[in-house]
C-alpha cells in the first residue's frame, strides 16, 4: 500500500555513478559562471558571450523571426532575453524561463566619499533585503561603472584580480561590545552605518584649506587610474560584493558556497538549457535574465518594464501574430531560488511543506506573505501539468513553501508574467542562507532545475 503514499527521496538515494558525475560537472561550470559574474552588467556580458560561443546572434529590431534563429537582446547592459525561434507559430504561444540576475549587495551612494577621524569611507545604500550585521568584517570588491558627462564610461573592477586590495566595514569589538549585544539585531546595525573603509593615507598636499587629506588621497588614486574627479561619482554605479571565492562545501563536495546564487544559479539553469537546445524546436524558446527583481522588478531593466514585450513583441508582429495572442498561450517557469529547510533554524519554516537540499527543483505554488498577499498562485491545473512534464523528462522534484505561515515572505518575477497572461509557476533551486553574502546551493538541485528547464524547451 505505501505506492498510495508521496515519499519524495533524496537524489543521493538513487542517483548512479554516471548521474553522480553528471551533476560534479555541471556544478564546475556554475562555479566558473558565478566567481567573475558577480553583477547584474557583469552577468549580462557574460550570457552575451557564452550565447555567442553558440551560435546566437543580437537581433535587430523589428528583424522576421525565422524558425531555428538563435537570437539575443540586450536591455541597457543589464538584461538580456535569449530565443530560439520554433517551427510552430508564435501564435501557439512560447515556453518561457525567466529568472533574475542583479543579487543584494551594497550600492555606493551619490557622494560616496568622506573622511572620519582620517580614515577614508565610501558610504553605501544596501540594494535587496539583507540582514545589515552579515556585512560587517566581511572582505569586499567593488565592482561598476563611471559614466562621465563628456559620455565616456569607465569599468571598475577591484579586489578579484590577484594581490588586489579589498574593502571592509568594521565592527565593534566583543571587549566592547555589550551595548550592541542587548539591541535587537534590527537596531543594533543601522543601514548608515555601513560605510567601507577605503583608505587612511592622508595626501601630502602642503595647501591649508584641504581639510580632508586621507579622502583627497582616495581621490587623487581614483584620479590617476580613471580619470574622474568627485563629482563622477554621481553618475556612477559602483557596487560592493562579497568577494568570497566560490568554493564547493562540505567533505563530500556536495554543496557549493558562492555570492549570488540567488538568482545567478537559476539563470544559468535557464541559460545553459537555452542554448544546448538542438536544431528548431517546436515552439519558440525564451529565456529572459532579468534585472532589478530584488526591488520589485521596477525600473527600465526590470520585469515591470515593457522591455520584454517589444522584444516578443517584435517576433510576433513579424509572423502577424497579435502579442497578446502569444502570451495567452505561453508557459512560464519563473525561476527562483526558495528557501531550503535549515535544521540549525527549524521554528521558522514548516518541515512537511519546505524544500530541502538535494531534493531536487522545488516547485512553488505560491510565494508572497501574510496569505498568500502579493503572489501569483498558480492554479491546480498548472501544477499538474508540470508535475507531468518532469514526470515524462525524468526530473526530480519538490514543491516547497517559503517559511511558516505568517512567517514572512517574499515575491518573484511570477507575478510580472502573470499580469502579462502567461500561465506561470515557480520553479528553482533550495537555499541555504539566502540572501547572505555567501549562499549554499546542492550540487544535485543546481542539476535537477537544469534537467527541469531543458524540461520546459520540449512543451
Ligand atoms: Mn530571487
Ligand atoms: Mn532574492
Amino acid at each position: 500500500m505505501s505506492d498510495l503514499l508521496h515519499s519524495p527521496k533524496n537524489i543521493y538515494e538513487t542517483a548512479d555513478e554516471r548521474l553522480r558525475a553528471d551533476i560534479a560537472t555541471y556544478g564546475e561550470g556554475y562555479k566558473n559562471f558565478i566567481q567573475n559574474a558577480r553583477t547584474e552588467r557583469e552577468c549580462t556580458l557574460r550570457v552575451i558571450e557564452l550565447a555567442r560561443a553558440r551560435g546566437f546572434r543580437e537581433y535587430v529590431h523589428g528583424e522576421k523571426a525565422i524558425p531555428g534563429d538563435k537570437i539575443y537582446s540586450v536591455n541597457r547592459g543589464k538584461a538580456v532575453t535569449l530565443a530560439v525561434i520554433g517551427s510552430e507559430s508564435l501564435a501557439n504561444g512560447v515556453n518561457i524561463a525567466g529568472a533574475h540576475i542583479d543579487s543584494p549587495r551594497l550600492d555606493l551612494k551619490a557622494n560616496p566619499l568622506y573622511e572620519d577621524s582620517e580614515i577614508a569611507y565610501f558610504k553605501t545604500h544596501y540594494y535587496g533585503g539583507i540582514k545589515k550585521y552579515q556585512w560587517h568584517s566581511i572582505p569586499l570588491e567593488i565592482r561598476g561603472v563611471i559614466c562621465k558627462a563628456d559620455g565616456s564610461k569607465v569599468t571598475v573592477s577591484i579586489g578579484s584580480e590577484p594581490g588586489d586590495p579589498r574593502f571592509v566595514i568594521s565592527d565593534i569589538l566583543p571587549h566592547l561590545g555589550q551595548e550592541q549585544s542587548k539591541k535587537v539585531l534590527a537596531d543594533a546595525f543601522p543601514g548608515e552605518g555601513l560605510n567601507i573603509i577605503v583608505g587612511s593615507i592622508p595626501d601630502n598636499t602642503k595647501d591649508d584649506k584641504v581639510k580632508d587629506k586621507t579622502k583627497l588621497a582616495v581621490l587623487r588614486l581614483f584620479n590617476e587610474k580613471y580619470g574622474i574627479t568627485e563629482e563622477d561619482f554621481i553618475s556612477a554605479e559602483l557596487e560592493a560584493v562579497p568577494a568570497h571565492e566560490v568554493r564547493d562545501i562540505g567533505f563530500d563536495r556536495s554543496l557549493i558556497g558562492g555570492y549570488g546564487s540567488d538568482d545567478r544559479v537559476c539563470s544559468y539553469t535557464a541559460l545553459t538549457a537555452i542554448l544546448e537546445i538542438e536544431g528548431t524546436p517546436k515552439r519558440t524558446a525564451v529565456c529572459l535574465l532579468a534585472d532589478k527583481e530584488e526591488i520589485g522588478s521596477e525600473s527600465v531593466t526590470g520585469l515591470q518594464s515593457r522591455a520584454f514585450d517589444r522584444f516578443v513583441g517584435s517576433l510576433t508582429r513579424s509572423q502577424g501574430v497579435n502579442l497578446d495572442d502569444c502570451f495567452a498561450e505561453s508557459f512560464c517557469l519563473s525561476a527562483d531560488v526558495c528557501n531550503a529547510f535549515d535544521p540549525n533554524f527549524p521554528e521558522v519554516s514548516d518541515k512537511r511543506n519546505n524544500a530541502k537540499l538535494n531534493y531536487g527543483v522545488s516547485l512553488m505554488k505560491f510565494t508572497g506573505q501574510r496569505g498568500k498577499s502579493g503572489s501569483s498562485d498558480a492554479s491546480a491545473e498548472t501544477i499538474a501539468k508540470v508535475r507531468g512534464l518532469f514526470a515524462a523528462n525524468n526530473v526530480t522534484w519538490q514543491i516547497g513553501e517559503l517559511g511558516k505561515v505568517d512567517q514572512g515572505g517574499g515575491g518573484t518575477l511570477a507575478v510580472y508574467f502573470a499580469q502579462r497572461n502567461i500561465e506561470t509557476i515557480d520553479a528553482g533551486v533550495p537555499v541555504l542562507s539566502m540572501h547572505a553574502p555567501y549562499e549554499l546551493i546542492s550540487k544535485a538541485d543546481l542539476y535537477s532545475t537544469y534537467t527541469a528547464m531543458k524540461a520546459l524547451y520540449t512543451l
